[in-house]
């Protein structure tokens, strides 16, 4: 076990003087060879000049500057037995939890300075706020003598550990914000004081853990403790005190990490912000110390897929009074109490973390969408206040913290969110430059010689312009994001000086390579369209985006009031009645298939604006959708429960999207999936049934088109009932992945005349896949060669032994597509062992043909 050895004080100082000096020479000592693909840029180099942007950075910086830092102190200064004349803070700064905000406040201060460099009396200003609090902080630990800086008294982490009896908070949560704020510091502004003072707590924190038994371990962890792993790894990198990596190691749940990592999905009831940081740590973890730590890789990423995929509203958000709920269980949650901000800036943190470690651009689409419609949606744009919750709810309405009566935690995060809008438009890998943003902005990409000016009012213009400012002698490929919500059917296109380049997109981008000339315009053309987000455990219900730009439209102003809960926590009230209901006119042609799957043309745009009003609903001239980031007044709702009725019968050619399920185990949880059009979570036992088809052209094929796959699995088609003649079978194998699509195509037979047909899916226990549209087609689908099982187009032994495994359970499904057609032998609608009696005379020559019905 490690101990600290005591140190005299001069001994003390001069171990500070040499980590100092080894901290100037190496700005990090750790030394395993970095799993980065990509870096961000360092925030001095990317200079916004979007003006909605803009105004939301300088918002946050007054904001910062009406706050006294001293009044922030009161409870540290207390605490270290040193006297004050200020006054504490309301809200949340005057309950157990204070202290919290110092340590935001710290972070933005650093972000700040960062991004204020042209503006030199600002910059001051915030070099002396950084410089006073780091200066009493140091104070403060003096003072102690043990390490310790806190608001509260060490009385706090006695009662969660189980040592001492008062009401339970969550002190580790505002421990990890301080620890963060000084790194921040450190890194950002570069007092060298700050790593000082967070080397010292750092070693408090470890005497402190290290003294944990499993049980206090569990108790503790048992409580909301932020991102304690993640910020004492954050300060293993700069001191490389084995110690600090030590107690990071303290605040790790290997039980979660692993159950995750198998991509079983346990997060229902679970606290939600609370969660989001063990896997920002796990990252981290795997960044700092390298591949033999790929385990906590996996975990961060199952972690974000399924977090995605089951959890995620059409905005990025997540959350129903703060806790994770039930997989794809997101209409039956909307409310005023979803969409914790600070989730989003967690899953922000991670995703980005994410995107330098494998490049993969889905990182980078969500992460646009939820930097615009959850972070840029969270403030006020008037007074740059910032929201906790926003409700999904339809009817209510965003509440804003007050500047200094709230001290929420999501009023701190808020002062970290923007005060670092610059930091991941820009990416590089050393050579090449990533573009994964369209704000106007400058980069000066200085290590290169290549800067550059971006112009983009996206969505409201489809065409971004670079133009070149500097650049070196040699070629310089820069990639553009080929966003997730490009227009159906249409690609993003290029011109440099007025001539269309050819270039294609290659895992998501678009790339541009030559020898750059100052002066040089680039035209990139990024085309938009209407598109719909329905919730998938109610596929009535729908939200509406345009780019990536959620849509929302305005619910009036009557009776704006909130109500206080818990802590200090306004949330918004609905004393009104909205309409919530869109009634799709059927009396036209237009039914609600057609309605859906052409959204764009019933939501339309006024020309030059973003502004869009429907058609063909009783709602054409009441509802306007705008932009919801910008709605910071009035009731709105972004999801809509649409109803309408279908004229006629189906034509089954025609692509349908489910409109409604029946269900045997109920569907279990569903995603509204991030820019498509996905319309059923699939698990093993549900079925869909589609009445009045027309069958009478006499359909010979189906196909279906499945993303998120991760297990494979079948549809059967069947007729009539759920147990009706079995006429083809689907296999939807395993594609992985969030947004990968991929269609299978099975025959089917004798469906001639009939009108109403079962979907039924089947495959291992839970989820399966999203089913995102079906059709029946006239095209032959290569029919299997029955007994096949192998697909290697013989029957042979081999096949019975696949058979043989399958029967015994050790295999689940065969390699072969349209499985139930290969082994259903004598036709009776499954594969058993009366199957197998059949391959076994076929194979002794008893039985000259397969199939085999007598
Ligand atoms: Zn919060």
């Amino acid at each position: 076990m490690f101990k600290n050895p005591k140190k005299s004080i001069g001994s003390s100082v001069l171990c500070v003087f040499a980590l100092l000096l080894l901290t100037l020479l190496t700005p990090s000592i750790v030394s395993a060879e970095s799993v980065d693909k990509l870096q961000p840029f360092d925030m001095e180099q990317v200079n916004i000049t979007d003006t909605y942007l803009a105004n939301a950075f300088n918002k946050e910086i007054s904001y910062l500057q009406s706050i006294d830092p001293n009044r922030l102190l009161v409870g540290y200064r207390q605490t270290a037995g040193l006297s004050t004349s200020y006054s504490k803070y309301g809200g949340w700064e005057n309950t157990p939890l204070k202290g919290h905000t110092l340590g935001h406040y710290m972070s933005a201060l650093a972000q700040a300075y960062k991004n204020t460099k042209s503006n030199a009396t600002v910059n001051a200003d915030m070099k002396k706020r950084i410089d006073l609090i780091i200066s009493e902080l140091q104070q403060c630990q003096n003072k102690r003598g043990d390490g310790y800086i806190y608001a509260e008294t060490p009385e706090q982490f006695n009662v969660v550990e189980g040592k001492a009896t008062g009401t339970l908070w969550a002190p580790w949560y505002t421990m990890h914000k301080i620890m963060s704020g000084l790194i921040s510091i450190y890194e950002l502004e570069g007092n060298p004081t700050a790593l000082t003072v967070a080397s010292k707590l750092g070693d408090w924190i470890y005497n402190r853990v290290n003294a944990w038994d499993s049980a206090t371990q569990a108790k503790v962890l048992g409580v909301e403790y932020g991102g304690m792993n993640d910020c004492l790894i954050e300060l293993y990198k700069l001191t490389g005190k084995s110690n600090h990596l030590a107690a990071a190691k303290k605040f790790e749940e290997p039980s979660l990490l692993n159950t995750i990592a198998s991509g079983n999905n346990v997060l229902a009831g679970k606290h939600a912000n609370t969660t989001i940081p063990k896997f920002i740590g796990a990252i981290n973890r795997y960044r700092t110390l390298g591949t033999s730590e790929a385990s906590y890789l996996t975990a961060a990423q199952q972690f974000w897929n399924m977090v995605i995929r089951d959890h995620t509203y059409v905005t990025g958000g997540n959350s129903q009074w703060e806790a994770f709920r039930a997989a794809g269980k997101l209409d039956q949650y909307r409310d005023e109490v979803n969409n914790e901000t600070c989730n989003s800036y967690n899953m922000l943190k991670l995703t980005r973390e994410l995107f330098q470690v494998t490049g993969d651009v889905k990182y980078a689409d969500f992460y646009e969408r939820s930097f615009i419609n959850e972070i840029l949606a969270s403030q006020n744009p008037e007074t740059g206040m910032t929201t906790y919750f926003k409700p999904m709810g339809t009817g209510y309405f965003k509440v804003f913290s007050k500047p200094f009566d709230n001290f929420w935690c999501c009023t701190g995060t808020g002062m970290e969110n923007f005060t670092k809008l610059n930091d991941s438009i820009y990416f590089n890998n050393g050579s090449d430059l990533y573009v994964n943003m369209y704000i106007s902005s400058t980069l000066n990409w200085s290590e290169k010689g290549l800067s550059l000016t971006q112009k983009a009012d996206v969505p409201l213009s489809d065409t971004v312009t670079f133009t070149i400012d500097s650049a070196p002698s040699s070629e310089v490929k820069i990639k553009f994001r080929s966003p997730y919500w490009v227009a159906a059917d249409k690609k993003v296109t290029v011109k440099v000086n007025g001539s269309s380049v050819n270039a294609s997109v290659v895992n998501g981008y678009l790339d541009v390579s030559r020898v750059w000339k100052v002066g040089d315009k680039l035209e990139l053309t990024i085309p938009a369209e209407v598109q719909i987000s329905r919730c998938t455990d109610n596929q009535n219900v729908a939200a509406f985006t345009y780019g990536p730009v959620v849509l929302c439209a305005g619910l009036g102003n009557e009776s704006m009031t909130t109500s206080s809960v818990g802590w200090n926590v306004t949330t918004a009230t609905k004393t009104v009645t909205v309409k919530d209901t869109i009634n799709i006119n059927s009396t036209t042609s237009a039914s609600l298939d057609d309605w859906l799957g052409n959204i764009s043309k019933y939501l339309v745009q006024t020309p030059g604006k973003l502004e869009f009003t429907f058609k063909e609903t009783d709602s054409d001239n009441n509802l306007v959708f705008a932009p919801y980031y910008k709605k910071y007044t009035g009731r709105y709702g972004i999801y809509f429960t649409l109803k309408g009725s279908f004229t006629g019968s189906r034509n089954p050619f025609d692509r349908i999207e489910a409109e409604s399920y029946n269900t045997q185990s109920g569907i279990q949880g569903v995603t509204c999936d991030e820019g498509t059009s996905a319309i059923g979570y699939i698990e093993n036992g549900d079925y869909a049934v589609y009445n009045n088809m027309d069958f009478d052209s006499g359909a010979v094929g189906f196909v279906a088109r499945a993303s998120s796959a991760e297990k494979a699995g079948k549809i059967e088609i069947r007729l009539d009932s759920i147990t009706g003649p079995l006429v083809g079978t689907c296999q939807i194998s395993s594609t992985g992945g969030w947004q990968t699509f991929s269609d299978s195509k099975c025959s089917v037979s004798g469906i001639s005349g009939k009108h109403n047909v079962y979907l039924k899916f089947t495959g291992e226990s839970g989820y399966l896949f999203n089913l995102n549209w079906f059709k029946f087609i006239k095209e032959e689908v290569p029919s299997v060669l029955i007994g096949d099982l192998n697909g290697d187009n013989a029957v042979d032994a081999t096949d019975l032994a696949m058979m043989k495994m399958y029967l015994l359970g050790i295999i689940n499904d065969f390699p072969v597509q349209n499985d139930i057609e290969a082994g259903d032998l004598n036709k009776d609608g499954v594969i058993d062992a009366l199957d197998f009696v059949v391959f076994k005379k076929y194979l002794l020559g008893s039985i000259e043909k397969l199939p085999y019905t007598n």
